[in-house]
């Protein structure tokens, strides 16, 4: 039994997790030099409470479901997730009825913990919000993580547990004559399959167009957002979210799990085509501004380190896409919009063991482990730990990037599980990802990798395919 799995974002990274629990052959294709780096790089990295939800949607019930699950996938997979609770905020006396609204539909979701906080409570919890908030809706159970180390650490895990990872690998068409998957053809080779999971993000439709299947119909909604250094210290500590709008969740405030402070997104529906415009623009940047000063007025912009934005993966009527199709042996995980991220592990658990173990005929495996574990953070040993460990090897003594405290072993390790570039270094160490934005540390570890993966630094890429760092000759 051989099983293909198209798209390494979080949610096909999961599904690839779940699938290596059964006694199957587990192929993951991604088109990107890495793990996670399409709608799951760039988000506001929440697991939502599930209170934003529609009763009886599934959006819903695997936002609820998901949110259950984080603790405990966070553990195994030894991924920091942060339980801190949100704030949905009304600054006039006319939102109120809104929030009174997702109360009562956070209530009917079985969304654990909801209270409506009076102005005093709410400024007690937050004393940084806007002083003419009126009241809140507080939810326990919203938590923060980070979605691109979720997802490597759910492959790390699966990979362990025999999954094939074929990252820079890109799916071109799906053989599925007479109403069944039969081959995969990508750039590089055709792999026979029993089955084939579509959860190809921004790119789903494409895929599904591949076996004739017309659902999802997909667009961008473009979200832009600042990010801001964790020298901004504790001025919020928990998910500030306004009065919802039609569009979207609104402009937020959210902590960072490194502690710094993210401040956005806005939501523009681009044309279909536009899958890659992940540019910011002055307009999107002031809007978030804007909203997020609305929530937290003392917000200091001379500490923003980073601007980009993300593109949610839009249906027209905003439901998932998932579970099995017309075609046997082709399922879906697709238009996996907000809360996806927050979805994600019950979208998975849901589509492997109840949908796809039965289809196929499935058997468990008994030999699965599911606990991974991450890079050591050397800074954060005890030091007694840690000067062992530099005995052992020096170069966990040598800092590379000074922002975020990663020294040359964390980075070699890195790569040593499958980092290729300078991209992939800062997503699996945030090596590249503190003040300085890889300012003093890139060269350093472009040297490193080119060390390690024996290539001349000339064929260092930011994220694979042209993007090379370096033209002309080297000097060593
Ligand atoms: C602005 C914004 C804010 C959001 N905030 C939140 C939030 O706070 N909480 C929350 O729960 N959700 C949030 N979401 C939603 C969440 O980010 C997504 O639901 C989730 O990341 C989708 O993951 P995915 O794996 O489906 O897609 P992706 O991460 O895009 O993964 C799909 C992968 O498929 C690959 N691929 C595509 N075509 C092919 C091919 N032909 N061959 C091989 N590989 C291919 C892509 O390169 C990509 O890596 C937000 C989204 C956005 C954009």
């Amino acid at each position: 039994m051989r099983i293909a799995i198209i798209g390494a974002g979080i949610v096909g990274s999961l599904i690839a997790r779940e699938l290596t629990r059964y006694d199957a052959d587990v192929l993951l294709f991604e088109k990107e030099a890495d793990i996670g780096w399409g709608v799951t790089k760039a988000n506001s990295a929440i697991v939502h409470g599930g209170f934003h939800e529609a009763p009886g949607t599934d959006r819903a019930s695997f936002c609820v479901k998901g949110n259950s699950l984080y603790e405990k996938i966070s553990r195994e997979l030894d991924v920091p997730f942060g339980l801190i609770g949100a704030y949905v905020v009304a600054l006039a006396n006319d939102e109120v009825p809104a929030l009174r609204h997702l109360y009562k539909q956070g209530m009917q979701n079985g969304v654990p913990g909801l209270e409506m906080h009076n102005r005093e409570t709410v400024l007690a919890h937050e004393p940084n919000l806007n002083p003419s908030v009126v009241g809140g809706l507080w939810s326990p159970s919203v938590g923060i993580t980070e979605p691109w180390s979720l997802a490597i650490a759910a492959v790390e895990n699966a990979a362990a547990n025999g999954l094939d990872l074929h990252v820079d690998e890109e799916v071109i068409s799906i053989d599925a004559k007479d109403g069944r998957v039969k081959r995969i053809i990508t750039q590089r080779g055709e792999y026979e399959v029993d089955g084939v999971v579509n959860a190809a993000g921004l790119f789903a439709d494409r895929i599904a167009e591949m076996v004739g299947i017309s659902e999802p119909i997909l667009f961008p909604r473009r979200g832009e957002y600042l990010l801001l250094d964790k020298k901004v210290g504790p001025l919020i500590s928990s998910v500030i979210f306004p009065t919802p709008n039609e569009m979207s969740k609104g402009t937020l405030v959210v902590p960072t799990i490194d502690g710094g402070i993210l401040l956005g997104p806005t939501a523009e529906d681009l044309d279909a085509e536009e899958k890659e415009a992940t540019e910011t623009t002055h307009d999107g940047l002031r809007e978030a501004i804007a909203g997020a000063r609305l929530l937290v007025p003392e917000l200091d912009l001379s500490l923003v380190v980073k601007t980009f934005a993300g593109l949610r993966p839009e249906t027209a009527d905003r439901k998932f896409v998932v579970g099995r199709t017309a075609i046997s042996g082709f399922f879906q995980a697709a238009g996996m919009r907000s809360p996806g991220l927050t979805a994600a592990p019950a979208v998975a658990r849901f589509l492997a063991c109840d949908i796809m173990a039965p289809d196929l005929n499935l058997v468990k495996r008994e030999s699965f482990d599911p606990m991974r574990r991450g890079i050591r953070k050397v800074l954060d040993l005890p030091s007694k730990e840690r000067d062992t460990l530099i005995e052992v090897d020096p170069r966990y003594g040598r800092l590379i990037c000074q922002c975020n405290h990663v020294t040359e072993g964390e980075i070699v390790e890195a790569i040593h599980r499958g980092a290729r570039t300078l991209d992939g270094v800062k997503f699996r160490t945030r090596a590249g990802f503190g003040r300085c934005q890889g300012g003093f540390c890139t060269d350093k570890i472009l040297i490193i990798l080119a060390r390690e993966l024996d290539v001349s630094p000339n064929d260092v890429t930011l994220r694979g395919k042209e993007s090379k760092m370096l033209s002309g000759k080297v000097r060593s």
